[in-house]
């Protein structure tokens, strides 16, 4: 059987331009469908236009170190958003001209239109085009979930605070994860005054306990009014803004609210039942290790599959799916060991492999836990304190996770990612000579630990 393209990909963001590019090199005649801009949540409304924000906001705070070190008089003056919301527009249409030159150069043919599956080899555009291919891969993301509650119509989601025509005075983060933390950060930077409410009595469910704790703080220290185990219960439409009844029966106004209560796989109404593609809660696409789905000519990548809902890893899935099937070189990825990092300042939550609290279930550990007050920061009249934490199983040595709370954590992850993936022992961290003076020195300084954890007893 003849098909119009081997691969047909639905969805232009990283996991599904990586999958179609990497294809395509392997000489796969490819077609990709994107309904809204290429380069997708992160390039888009995500990860990129997030961390120039954060960057944006930080400035206040380093003028205040400036003064710290004798700068006198040193100020960061007032913040213009129109200009900024300027060069960042530019920034994003740069990328994702750069994102649509890539897959061009690859001979890639891209539908700027929404598709969706009529069979296992088929699928229609918005035009009512119908395309078959050999292959379909969805790497079509996920969206915002709201909470649920009556005029949650009136909040934001994360997409709206790139686009805002001016920043709120007065706003309200609903949530406690990545979003919410990151977002509180930036407005609070930007000179917003922030409300952060969240359900939970730690913000970060499922980091380590301590990094929790630390931006649980932290947030608070920085100015953000961080309410805990408190979350909105309605919000009305005022003169002047939106009120906010809470679930301890505050109420509250603000300019903005924005909602960072989770985001789910974006799969209705993509056909899938159609092409009898099996779905599991939330509606995420259910692939095996190999990212295909039950249905033998479809595949799924990314947030779409709600596996580890990140960018490297939607990217690796993509290029995985692309080596295996029309490269004849098999590879997947073992979720298992993936590092993250939460963009809060003045200090960065960051993570790989196992948590404290893993660790004390699983017992047979030691950990490696340094806190300090940094050089750079207490010069400047600073309290912040960083953590750094090993986690290490006490029969193999094998570092078996760390978490860092710290500036720049997310740098320091990533590096300390490469010997964690290679299966480093503690006495491999030891062995490398520290680089003085730095904060990261403290990794392979720690000598006594600093607890362990027993090996719960057996039973009887
Ligand atoms: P998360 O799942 O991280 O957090 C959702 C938050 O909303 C949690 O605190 C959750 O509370 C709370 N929540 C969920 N439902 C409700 C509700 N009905 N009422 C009140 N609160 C609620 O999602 P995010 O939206 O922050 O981020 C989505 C994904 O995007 C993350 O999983 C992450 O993988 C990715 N991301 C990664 C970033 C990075 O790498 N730096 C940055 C931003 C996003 P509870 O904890 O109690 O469940």
């Amino acid at each position: 059987m003849s098909f119009d393209f081997d691969l047909f990909v639905i969805g232009g963001g990283s996991g599904g331009v990586r999958a179609a590019r990497i294809a395509a090199g392997h000489g796969a005649k490819v077609a990709l469908a994107e309904e809204s801009r290429m380069g997708g949540t992160c390039v888009i409304r995500g990860c990129v236009p997030k961390k120039i924000m954060i960057f944006a906001s930080t400035a206040p705070a380093a003028a205040e170190e400036a003064r710290g070190y004798g700068w006198q008089g040193a100020d960061a003056g007032d913040f213009d958003w129109g200009a900024f919301r300027a060069k960042l527009d530019a920034e994003l249409s740069r990328l994702e001209a750069a994102y649509t030159r890539g897959l061009e150069a690859a001979n890639v043919t891209i539908y700027h239109q929404r598709a969706h599956l009529t069979g296992p080899h088929e699928v229609e555009l918005a035009d009512g085009t119908r395309i078959s291919a050999k292959h379909i891969l969805i790497a079509a993301g996920g969206r915002p979930r709201l909470p649920g509650i009556q005029g949650e119509e009136l909040g934001m989601i994360s997409d709206d605070l790139f686009l805002m025509d001016k920043l709120p005075g007065r706003a309200l983060v609903v949530g406690g994860g990545f979003i919410a933390c990151e977002f509180a950060t930036i407005l609070k930077g930007l000179g917003v005054e922030t409300v952060l409410a969240y359900r939970g009595d730690k913000v970060l469910r499922g980091f380590d306990n301590d990094l929790r704790l630390m931006a649980t703080e932290q947030l608070a220290e920085t100015g953000v009014d961080v309410r805990l185990e408190c979350t909105p219960s309605a919000l009305e439409k005022t003169g002047t803004g939106i009120s906010v009844t809470f679930s301890d029966g505050v109420e509250d106004s603000f300019d903005a609210v924005i909602f960072a209560t989770g985001r789910a796989p974006y799969t209705a109404g993509l056909g899938l039942e159609a092409a009898g593609v099996a779905t599991g809660d939330n509606g995420k696409i259910i692939v095996d290790e190999w990212s295909q789905t039950n249905v033998p000519s479809i595949f799924a990548v990314g947030d779409v599959t709600d596996r580890v809902n990140l960018t490297p890893v939607a990217i690796r899935e993509g290029h995985s799916f692309a080596d295996t099937v029309f490269g004849n070189r098999p590879r997947n990825l073992d979720h298992s060991l993936v590092a993250s990092a939460v963009y809060t300042r003045p200090h960065e939550a960051a993570t790989i492999g196992m948590t404290e609290d893993e660790a004390i279930e699983r017992g047979g550990v030691e950990v490696y836990d340094a806190r300090f007050r940094p050089m750079r920061s207490l010069f400047a009249g600073s309290d912040a304190r960083v953590m750094m934490k090993l986690i290490v199983d006490e029969d193999t040595r094998r570092v078996l996770g760390c978490q860092i709370f710290g500036p720049e954590a997310g740098e320091l992850i990533q590096l300390v990612a490469v010997p964690i993936t290679m299966g480093a022992t503690k006495e491999d961290f030891d062995n490398a000579v520290a680089v003085h003076p730095t904060l990261a020195e403290e990794l392979v300084t720690m000598r006594q630990p600093t607890r362990r954890h027993e090996r719960p007893q057996a039973a009887g």
